[in-house]
């Protein structure tokens, strides 16, 4: 199997898409490549396309690396976050309201991951859920928490195996999945002929204009493949047979929203129009924006890096704190390295002890904040969007904070 895919048509419409390059980052090894020691990692191209047919501006990576070799050894599990607990409590709960889900229902979570969504069904009584998960390590732990999970991509043969054995689908999920799938074609037909026909399919993904917005460039990655708006998946699902009818923006990973499709007709909340209007006025579908996003880029790396030199030559020390795989995308673009970061420091203890992907800088255990406390470190933290909960929770740490995307500082002042 090779490696990189180039795409040459769009994954929402089929329109050709070959020469539609509108943003380039560096080439980057895949984000998730932690390593145990130190070694050559090959690096792919972090080009974004944008889809020129005129209903559609889907923006997309233009080379799609294969998905066994970026999923294969996936180290992120959602049950180790706090934040992600109440979160998918609340979503499974208002699932539940709309739907009006019981212990006859059945629910399905593609990228199940370790089952912490199912679960809170499960614990409100909707004991009918399966998981579909491609990491085996995780699914592992999805089962042992009384998940049952199928360790496999989704597609259409598993699709009719799950309603075979099962019975159809009420409810659908996939939550930070949509953006990695390359083929979302196959992937909404398998989940088309899942649902049973009232049946409702609920998706989470990074919203676009969150990331334009808030110059979240970092979220760029091969996992992501695509940075999804609300117009071009309107005119998607329609293609499909399927109605996209309600939206909503959620704050997870710096600005989402839940997107809410039907297998049937169904009224459409003005919610939908409103959000395409604005994505229109915000200009999301024209590649100015996006030449516009590299140059802030550039500007925003070259403070950040003029801020660095400013405080090492005051005697100050730098680390990480939070190795997210979107610490890769951000290390490259704004030119860091182990130079820049001594160490990084992970509350989660599956990526301690490795190494971040290509820049090599050794991730640790919070033990080695207090071991340096009374030095002058400044801590980056890579895992901005847990920025309040991690210097709360770190309040009597003598070193200074810096978010590296908002270059905002422990005392609040936002240098722009
Ligand atoms: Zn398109």
């Amino acid at each position: 199997m090779t490696a990189v895919r180039e795409r040459r048509t769009c994954a929402l419409c089929g329109t050709g898409t070959a020469g539609h390059v509108v943003l380039s980052l560096p080439s980057t090894p895949c984000a998730n490549g932690f390593v145990d020691k130190p070694q050559e990692q090959e690096r792919f191209p972090l080009d974004l396309q944008l889809c020129p047919a005129p209903e559609c501006g889907h923006l997309q990576l233009a080379a799609v690396v294969s998905p066994s070799l970026l999923f294969d050894d996936y180290v992120y599990a959602s049950g180790t976050s706090p934040s992600f607990v109440r979160h998918f409590g609340n979503y499974a709960e208002r699932a539940i309201d709309l739907l009006g889900l019981d212990e006859k229902s059945f629910v399905v979570d593609v990228g199940s991951n370790d089952g912490t969504l199912l679960r809170q069904f499960v614990d409100r009584g909707v004991t009918g859920v399966h998981g579909i998960e491609p990491a085996r390590g995780i699914a592992e732990i999805a089962e042992s928490r009384g998940v049952p999970t199928t360790v496999a991509f989704l597609d259409s043969a598993l699709a009719r195996d799950l309603r075979d054995r099962f019975g159809p689908a009420n409810l659908v999920t996939a939550n930070n999945v949509f953006a990695h799938i390359g083929d979302l074609a196959q992937a909404a037909s398998a989940v088309r002929s899942l649902l049973g026909p009232r049946g409702v399919f609920v998706f989470e993904v990074s919203y676009l204009a969150d990331v334009v917005e808030g110059l979240l460039f970092d979220t760029i990655y091969h996992e992501h493949v695509a940075y999804h708006a609300v117009r071009p998946l309107v005119r998607f699902f329609d293609r499909m047979g399927m109605t996209l009818f309600d939206v909503e923006r959620v704050p997870t990973h710096g600005g989402s929203i839940r997107v809410h499709v039907a297998n049937d007709d169904r009224a459409v909340s003005p919610r939908v129009a409103e959000l395409v209007k604005s994505e229109e006025e915000a200009a999301l579908f024209s590649a100015r924006t996006y030449e516009e996003f590299g140059e802030r880029i550039r500007t925003r790396g070259q403070k950040l890096r003029e801020q660095i030199a400013a405080l090492k030559h005051d005697g100050w020390r730098f680390c990480g704190y939070g190795a997210p795989a979107k610490l890769t995308t951000l290390m490259y673009s704004f030119a860091l390295d182990a130079d820049d970061v001594e160490f990084i420091v992970e509350d989660s203890p599956l990526k301690r002890g490795l190494f971040t992907p290509g820049t090599h800088i050794p991730v640790v255990g919070p033990e080695k904040l207090a071991e340096v406390s009374g030095q002058r470190y400044c801590a980056l933290v890579f895992a901005w969007n847990y920025y309040d909960t991690i210097v709360a929770g770190h309040a009597d740490w003598s070193g200074l904070w810096m978010n590296p995307l908002t270059l905002a500082r422990l005392d609040g002042r936002a240098v722009e």
